[in-house]
């Protein structure tokens, strides 16, 4: 049996580099082979296999020297939205045919600097737009777990690479539960920090003041692991918070007596697998007889945030996507005659019909007439929806809720009514609206046997602590 079987997380897989038991090279010849055993599964849109192993047999000489980074040996898969110096990048669209990254993202940058291999793009929704990676020019991504099933979205082919352990973590992107829902439905773990917490240089832009990178992996140890060196201020994105990072594995250890609210919104929602509301309810009780406080409280700012969502990031969707215009970036109709239509036919024919739909809606929110009952109103509910939490947060160490209302769905059932696939966002985007770091963990099986994922807030920049309390739950769930 392969070594990486039972080493599938670069913790467990870590202690062998060191005792030279296994080379980097054997370990991406597994994940290279996996990839290919498991192709159907549509994670994956460009795997760089001759880099890679050129990149291993490096990396293996540099622990040989004794000159190896903190990531050496760790295998990497960035979402189709992250720029890779040099390598295609198509954002899960057709308008970016034949683009090529000009320069590395900063999240890439830093993991190479850290010794990390990249081992491809991974498939996802075009743009991030959708939540189960069946809005992909590259096709549906199946779930590992469940090939009838989406792996969620729109970071679904970065969490079905991880689970199929095709690399050990994926980069995603999160503006409104796009790491933390694919992890939910594959088993994993997902973390979106605090927006400004990793630089958004080098990420295709979707909505500018929701967008984060986050980390799916197997476990928190490999959140905290990547998290450290891919967070910290960058001179190339002015979001990014200044304040320096702690040291977040260091932090894993920390142990306290917590403070929990529960939202009573939540849980009293009829639309809400019943599954995950006993599970959700258990993970709460296990904390209380722990010695946690948890308190149940009332959000009645909940059913506001899934509008305020949608409004906010179509109207910064239309005009973040303004700038894929057929003159600057990949596709380029063939069939056009004039300027103008250099323009119309190339977004016509480039993006597909969820974004052109999210494209017209952003635009009518912000046209002269209507800005100030839609966008201007959405902002200013998000200025509360932010109060609230705040609020909750000055009480409370964490916020507890399901990450999604059900487990992984059959593919296609959302065709007829995409509308019905907004709602099923509802526990995340809370967390997007308001900026502030969460984290989807395992919580245990249906009785299909797919994932049911629980998500934990935190408060502003306090992913250390955040970290620390999954790693405990990790710990006192663990069967
Ligand atoms: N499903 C949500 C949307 O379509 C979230 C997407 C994301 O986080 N990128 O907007």
């Amino acid at each position: 049996m392969p070594i990486f079987d039972n080493h599938y997380s670069f913790g467990a897989l870590l202690p062998l580099l060191a005792s030279h038991k296994i080379t980097v090279s054997e370990v991406v010849a597994q994940l290279l082979q996996r990839i290919q055993e498991q192709e159907d599964l549509n994670a994956f849109v460009n795997v760089y296999d001759q880099q890679i192993v050129a990149d291993a047999s490096l990396i293996d000489q540099k622990i040989k020297a004794q000159k190896a980074q903190e990531l050496a040996g760790m295998v990497v898969g960035l979402k189709d939205l992250i720029c890779y110096k040099d390598h295609p990048l198509q954002a899960g669209s057709k308008i970016l045919t034949n683009y090529i990254a000009p320069f590395h993202a900063t999240v890439t940058e830093r993991l190479l600097a850290a010794d990390a291999l990249i081992i491809g793009h991974q498939n996802c929704d075009e743009f991030g737009m959708g939540s189960s990676s069946e809005n992909a020019h590259f096709g549906t991504v199946l779930n590992p777990l469940d090939k009838t099933r989406v792996a969620g979205g729109s970071s679904g082919g970065s969490a079905a690479a991880v689970k199929a352990k095709m690399c050990h973590v994926s980069i995603g992107t999160d503006t409104g539960g796009s790491v933390r829902q694919p992890a939910a439905f594959c088993g994993l773990v997902g973390l979106k920090p605090s927006y400004g917490r990793i630089s958004r240089n080098g990420l295709v832009a979707y909505a500018s003041s929701f967008d984060t990178a986050g980390i799916l992996a197997h476990t928190v140890e490999d959140c905290a692991r990547v998290l450290g060196i891919i967070a910290g201020p960058d001179a190339f994105d002015d979001t990014a918070y200044s304040k320096p990072i702690p040291d977040y594995l260091d932090a894993l250890n920390k142990s306290g007596r917590y403070k929990i609210a529960y939202l009573e919104e939540t849980l009293s929602n009829d639309g809400l697998q019943s599954e995950i509301k006993e599970h959700t309810l258990s993970a709460l009780e296990l904390l209380k007889k722990e010695g946690h406080q948890v308190d149940n409280i009332h959000f009645s700012l909940l059913k506001y945030a899934l509008p305020t969502y949608y409004i906010l990031v179509n109207a910064e969707a239309s005009t973040n996507l303004a700038r894929f215009d057929g003159i600057r970036y990949g596709y380029r109709s063939s069939r056009a005659t004039t300027l103008e239509e250099v323009y119309t036919k190339t977004r016509t024919e480039g993006f597909s019909k969820e974004v052109k739909k999210r494209i017209m809606l952003g635009a009518f929110v912000l046209s002269a007439s209507q800005c100030e009952t839609h966008y201007t109103k959405a902002s200013k509910v998000r200025n509360l929806i932010k109060k609230a939490v705040q609020e909750i947060l000055s009480n409370y160490d964490f916020i507890i809720l399901p990450t999604t209302t059900a487990t992984a769905f059959r593919i296609n059932s959302f065709a007829n009514n995409p509308l019905a696939m907004y709602w099923s966002d509802l526990y995340t985007v809370l967390a997007s609206v308001a900026g502030l770091p969460a984290i989807s963990l395992p919580n245990g099986v249906d009785q299909k046997n797919l994932p049911i994922g629980i998500q934990v807030i935190g408060n502003y920049f306090e992913e250390a602590k955040l970290l620390a309390f999954s790693r405990y739950f990790e710990t006192i769930t663990a069967s």
